[in-house]
């Protein structure tokens, strides 16, 4: 039985609520909630030696009185520190009391990061404590974690002490797998990533948590293979004259990648086994058609196939592209996602059941039960990172063992790729369609803005579109980052009226998004500001800039998903990478991005970089859904876990053993899209 965090000393409904927006229900899942990063309280440095953007402490004396200011919404408190080497302003925004606590004269320990800004540089919101309990922070971890608006790191923090006072984990890994891989308790473990003793516990800690989720994520995979096992090709079908005669009608030749894949395909539908194929191709290699042609076929031998994604948006996107293609040859197809009216479900299920529709298209509500096909023969994933297994096994079971083909740009050096996707054959697109320009990249500070902005006009004025990018704000209320809505009302106060800017975030609803998303495909919409909704396979070729804000937040993957939004018509098309800081590890990996459209290269420079130090810091993003775990810089971990589920297999273990909570959870994957 799973106890509910209401249980908890000092949480009240409001704070259960916002628990539960995090997808934290029960006592176990808020001790499963891992903190983001830990910060960590550095020997202070002179003030002369401060790095805009670099987190720092300084001791210093209070060299001014403290000046507070009452602006309409905030009242500002300001003041000049000193030390022997320079001076430094701070101030605190909605604190007024620090007038009671600080005075000139005093010397304090402050710990912020200073930035330039109004044109000197400055810490916002600095920590500031005595010499003497300074001294005892420095030894500490203090854990941050993933928030949501209206909770704070204090009550998360408060939340979980609480949680180890009842919860307990019972270790489920073998002894010999614990001693041969040198694993920490699992109980321990935890304790320490929420609570953590010191630099090399913690390490310790991570990597058990980290092994269990990817050896989770591989057990996982060996239960739905058991069920499987390798099924015969069920479902022959022939690429033939009415294929060749689509594919050359094709406005445009394919690509010799796109060739070679669907020559693949063409093999595995008239092999003796049933498909089970990746299909990896880089952001903008032309994966969709891929799935279209190979469709047509299956469509034409008689069957259905169906197609699911992570976003409504994304549903829609191909729905119009499958029906643009394929419809002209009288092939029925029809879109199934959460918000499609009721009375509408229930047509499409009935045509779907009695095989008046030949390829349904949706989000994962194609994969609910109440949804049943006639003679289901050839599903395709997209943006198959996004899903959890437990979907991709729901899905393979609409039909009776059809063949499987799952894509993704997410690249994965082929040595990770054979670990991770154990149970797939696997086709690579390496090449972009002849006609691209690549895009040219430029990583700049916020100095260029106004220049960025001037240039997105210039665009616009040609008859493009432009997309802004600003990073969530909701996990992160205490920095200072872009908001979209803020964001957009800037840009409309400096851009003339006739030029339509408009808002998209994963928080509005469903039909709003759409309808956003197709003004914007119409040019309806000449700049959009977006949150990272648009990550995810949005092909507008019209819009031919983005502007990414704040771009030394996000991983370099996602930034390379997010750059793939443009270049993907004729026009040349730019990307300007805006960095908030000038600190020098984050210009240096953005430069990486800056010089290369490679996801591959990409994936591996930011491999080298990204050494042990970045153990205790953000986790890479965009790929696969490991809280902690990355598959790039834990690849050793990775090898383990894949190596322990081998070993427990000829020993003939019972996966069933494992407790998988997660994949239960793994159906929430798709949930803040
Ligand atoms: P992704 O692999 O990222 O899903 P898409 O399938 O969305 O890429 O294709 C990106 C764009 O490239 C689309 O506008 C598509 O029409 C176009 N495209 C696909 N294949 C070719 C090709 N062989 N030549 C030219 N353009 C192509
Ligand atoms: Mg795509």
């Amino acid at each position: 039985m799973e106890i509910s965090v209401r249980e908890l000393k000092g949480i009240g409904e409001k704070t259960e609520k916002l628990l539960n927006r995090l997808n934290i229900k029960s006592v176990r899942q808020l001790v499963h909630h891992y903190p983001r990063c830990y910060i960590t309280y550095p020997n202070p440095i002179n003030i002369s030696e401060i790095r805009s953007g670099q987190r720092c402490s300084v001791e210093a004396i209070i060299a001014s009185p403290i000046h507070l200011t009452s602006g309409r919404k905030s009242k500002t408190c300001t003041c000049l520190i000193a030390d022997e080497s320079g001076q430094l302003f701070v101030r605190w925004f909605n604190m007024p009391y620090l007038r009671s606590s600080l005075h000139q004269g005093e010397t304090w320990v402050f710990t912020g990061t200073p930035m330039f800004k109004e044109g000197r540089l400055m810490m916002e919101q600095p920590e500031f404590s005595k010499r003497e309990k300074y001294k005892t922070q420095m030894e500490t971890f203090q854990p941050v974690y993933p928030l949501t608006a209206g909770l704070s790191n204090k009550t998360l923090r408060k939340a979980q002490t609480e949680a180890f006072r009842i919860h307990q984990e019972e270790e489920y890994l073998p002894q010999e797998i614990l001693s041969y891989y040198d694993l920490a308790g699992e109980e321990t473990a935890l304790k320490e990533i929420h609570f953590p003793t010191g630099p090399e516990k913690l390490m310790e800690a991570k990597k058990r948590i980290i092994f269990d989720e990817f050896f989770r994520f591989f057990c996982s995979l060996e239960l739905v293979k058991n069920r499987e096992e390798q099924a015969l090709n069920e479902y022959i079908i022939p690429f033939g004259p009415p294929i060749e005669k689509f594919v050359s009608a094709l406005p445009f030749p394919l690509t010799g990648a796109q060739k070679n894949a669907l020559m693949d395909i063409r093999n595995d539908f008239s092999g003796t086994m049933a498909m089970n194929r990746l299909l990896q191709g880089d952001v903008g290699s032309g994966k969709t058609i891929v799935a279209v042609i190979s469709m047509y076929a299956v469509v034409l031998a008689g069957f259905q196939a169906a197609l699911m994604v992570p976003t409504e948006v994304l549903a829609r996107q191909h729905y119009d592209t499958f029906c643009k293609m394929l419809s002209p040859f009288g092939i029925r197809i029809s879109l199934l996602t959460g918000s499609t009216k009721a009375k509408e479900k229930k047509m499409v299920r009935q045509a779907c059941e009695t095989g008046e529709i030949d390829i349904l298209i949706g989000t994962h509500a194609i994969i609910q039960d109440n949804v049943v096909f006639k003679n289901l023969a050839y599903i395709i994933t997209d943006e198959q990172h996004r899903f959890g297994v437990k979907q991709r096994d729901a899905f393979m079971r609409k039909g009776r063992n059809p063949h499987v083909l799952v894509m993704s740009a997410t690249p994965i050096p082929r040595t990770l790729g054979i670990i991770l996707y154990r149970d797939l054959d696997v086709s690579i697109m390496n090449e972009m369609p002849a006609a691209r320009l690549p895009v040219k990249n430029s990583v700049v500070g916020t100095s260029y803005r106004p220049a960025a902005w001037n240039f997105i006009r210039k665009q616009v004025a040609l008859g493009h579109q432009a997309y802004v990018i600003c990073p969530m704000i909701e996990e992160n209320e205490e920095l200072d980052l872009e908001n979209v809505k803020e964001y957009s009302r800037m840009l409309s106060q400096t851009f003339p009226s006739s030029i339509r800017i408009e808002v998209l975030n994963g928080k509005m609803n469903t039909a709003r998004k759409n309808e956003i998303m197709e003004s914007f495909s119409r040019n309806e919409i000449q700049i959009l500001v977006s949150t990272t909704v648009v990550e995810v396979g949005i092909d507008v070729p019209n819009a031919t800039v983005m502007l990414i804000e704040n771009a030394e937040r996000f991983g370099l993957a996602q930034l390379h998903q997010l750059r793939g939004r443009v270049g993907r018509g004729k026009d040349q098309s730019y990307c300007i990478f805006l960095s908030g800081t000038d600190n020098e590890e984050s210009m240096k990996r953005l430069s990486i991005i800056g010089h290369s459209n490679d996801g591959f290269e990409i994936a591996n420079e930011d491999l080298k970089m990204r050494g042990p130090g970045e153990f205790f810091g953000t986790r890479q993003s965009g790929t696969m859904n490991f809280a902690l775990g990355d598959i790039y810089s834990n690849a050793d971990i990775l090898k383990m876990a894949s190596e322990a589920v081998d070993i427990l297999k000829k020993e003939g273990y019972d996966f069933r053993k494992i407790p998988l909570y997660s994949l239960e959870e793994e159906l929430n994957f798709a949930k803040d899209i």
